[in-house]
């Protein structure tokens, strides 16, 4: 499987030295009660991410729902739980990968994330990824996809493929929202997690 590059982008981890690399704790507490946009204003908790500090591989959605928002915790109502499903298809728990989003807290009425609030949001996402270091990101639907590779190739086209971002392997599939409403892409997601996990197994 070829390696796809895309130029680079601010959207890219910078390369922190070692001793610039923070605590996902760090992080979080730097992060604060947010209202750097106007989400804050909206929103009932900041969705923070979650789950192994030192993964391989993490998943990046796109933003907070309405259980998410109520609950703090990332992909846990009906997308979420087949999420949790498609992990565990790859041998997997929950705990073993990071979950997070583009942004952290839940847009009005589910609408799309807007320039400004990924904006703000992206410092933070940026610095989880460098304390994570994960060897592979999942990017979960166009959002994210097109977000974290500065793109507007349509997820149809993006999906299945690996792309590098400043040495991290970033394969996008369909989201798990996506797969509700059209189950027959659930073949294509399942082709997806067997390259990640034959990759993984392979590193
Ligand atoms: N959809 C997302 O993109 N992220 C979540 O956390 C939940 C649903």
């Amino acid at each position: 499987m070829g390696i796809v590059s895309l130029p680079s982008s601010e959207m890219e981890p910078e390369k922190p030295t070692r001793s610039q690399v923070l605590t996902l704790e760090e992080v979080r507490k730097e992060l604060g009660d947010c209202k750097r946009c106007k989400l804050h204003q909206t929103r009932r908790t900041i969705v923070f991410g979650e789950g192994n500090e030192k993964a391989t591989l993490m998943f990046i959605g796109e933003g907070p729902g309405y259980d998410e928002d109520v609950q703090g915790r990332p992909f846990v109502g009906r997308a979420g739980q087949l999420l949790t499903k498609i992990i565990q298809s790859i041998n997997l728990q929950r705990e073993e990968v990071y979950i997070a989003n583009i942004i952290k807290c839940r847009p009005p009425q589910n609408r799309n994330p807007e320039p400004d609030e990924i904006q703000s949001c992206n410092p933070f996402l940026r610095k989880q990824i460098q304390v994570i270091q994960p060897k592979i990101i999942c990017a979960l639907g166009t959002f994210s996809a097109q977000t974290l590779l500065k793109t507007e190739t349509k997820i149809t086209t993006l999906r299945g493929k690996f792309y590098d971002l400043e040495g991290i392997k970033v394969i996008p599939t369909y989201h798990p929202a996506f797969l509700l409403r059209n189950p027959d892409k659930k073949r294509e997601v399942w082709e997806d997690m067997k390259k990640i996990a034959e990759w993984i197994n392979n590193a």
